[in-house]
């Protein structure tokens, strides 16, 4: 017996609550599945000296700002869990956890969801699912030979888990230079940053509001038929939060270049240089976790699928929220999330019945 709804949203993440909030605006009938057995989508798990790149209040999902932090204009991890906390109870967003989607199917005019707790069957699903859940590690040679601990920035919590050692720090971005920042600061760990191209540090006065306010201009412009400013790239890759600043004007902020391969002991560079090495964190990115999705068999390019704005091309039921660009310009960011959960819900009240 499959539960029947509207819209089922499978992720309760601040994507998943997003969705939520338009749905129930459109009033339509909805349950958001996440797999968490507590609120706070991939915040739950973040480092503890991470710092959001935006002050709280443009930090913001529809609705509801987020409150300032006590002493913190940069909010922490820990202070988004309470307020996607607050978020989803202030609204009564109907979600149900631990519950994990294994698979969508079409099944006539609907979709059938299928679930570790049963069956759900709905009009329209919005998956939002985030990224956190695959960590991206890339090629390199010697991964497997390398006797010292490895981990992915989803395995770093704060530097004491390296007290006293060698570590190396692989990615040029911002996940890269925090956690570099934070073991450099640290003092008794003996920190290398290594990076595939020297690193970008924006401006300190660039934060997140200012990037979403030129990613805003650019979106403005390209549905102008304007030249394209080439946006939030063209002014560099890493937000000067706070520990990332300490560091550098500290000068414990430098980056070499990517080694060639792992050995046993360490790395090793193009031209024989070696380094030993106690631990390795790979700080490479994110995929989209959608293997949810394989059983509709639709196309993609590099782990994403075709979209139209939020709705999946080859399935006009499908949304997709968050995640990254692809599914609307900041989608995958706190005060981005808004507009094209807006839009989906829309787009899934216009369906036909
Ligand atoms: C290190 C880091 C720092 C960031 N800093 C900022 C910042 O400062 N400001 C900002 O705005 N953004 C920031 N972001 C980007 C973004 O806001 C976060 O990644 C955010 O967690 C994305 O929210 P989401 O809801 O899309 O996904 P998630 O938070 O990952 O939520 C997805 C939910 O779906 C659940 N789920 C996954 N698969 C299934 C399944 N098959 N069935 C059921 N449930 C499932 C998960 O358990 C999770 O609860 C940062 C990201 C990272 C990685």
């Amino acid at each position: 017996m499959s539960r029947q709804t509207d819209v089922v949203v499978i992720g309760g993440g601040q994507a998943g609550l997003a969705a939520g909030y338009h749905l129930r605006r459109r009033n339509l009938d909805f349950t958001i599945l996440d797999a968490q057995d507590a609120p706070g989508g991939a915040w739950r798990h973040m480092w503890d000296s991470l710092r959001l790149f935006s002050p709280a209040a443009f930090s913001s999902l529809p609705g509801r700002p987020m409150p300032h932090q006590f002493g913190r204009e940069y909010p922490d991890a820990a202070h988004v869990v309470d307020y996607l906390t607050a978020y989803e109870h202030r609204y009564d967003l109907p979600v149900v956890r631990p519950v994990r989607v294994h698979g969508v199917h079409r099944d006539g005019a609907r979709l059938r969801v299928e679930t570790d707790a049963g069956t759900w069957s709905a009009r329209a699903v919005i998956s939002a699912t985030g990224t956190w859940w695959r960590p991206f590690l890339p090629a390199v040679p010697g991964r497997e030979v390398f006797t010292g601990r490895q981990v992915h920035t989803t395995g770093y919590r704060s530097p004491e888990q390296f007290a006293g050692q060698r570590v190396v720090v692989v990615g040029g971005g911002n996940s890269g230079a925090q956690i570099a920042s934070d073991l450099a600061l640290h003092g008794g760990i003996e920190m290398m940053w290594v990076t595939r191209r020297p690193p970008r540090l924006l401006p300190d006065h660039v934060d997140g509001r200012a990037l979403f306010d030129v990613a805003t201009a650019r979106r403005r412009a390209l549905e102008a038929g304007l030249p394209d400013s080439g946006g939030v790239a063209s002014l560099g890759d890493i937000v000067a939060v706070e520990p990332v600043r300490a560091a550098r004007d500290a000068g414990l902020l430098k980056a070499q270049p990517m080694f060639a391969r792992l050995t046993r002991e360490g790395v090793v560079w193009a031209d024989g240089t070696a380094a030993g090495a106690d631990a390795v964190i790979w700080c490479t990115g994110f995929r989209p976790a959608l293997s949810h999705l394989a059983p509709l068999g639709l196309r993609g390019r590099r782990g994403h699928l075709a979209t139209d704005g939020t709705r999946a091309v080859g399935e006009p039921r499908l949304h997709l929220l968050g995640y990254g660009d692809w599914t609307g310009p900041a989608s995958a960011t706190l005060i981005g999330v808004g507009r094209p959960a807006r839009d989906a819900a829309h787009r899934i009240r216009d369906l036909p019945a």
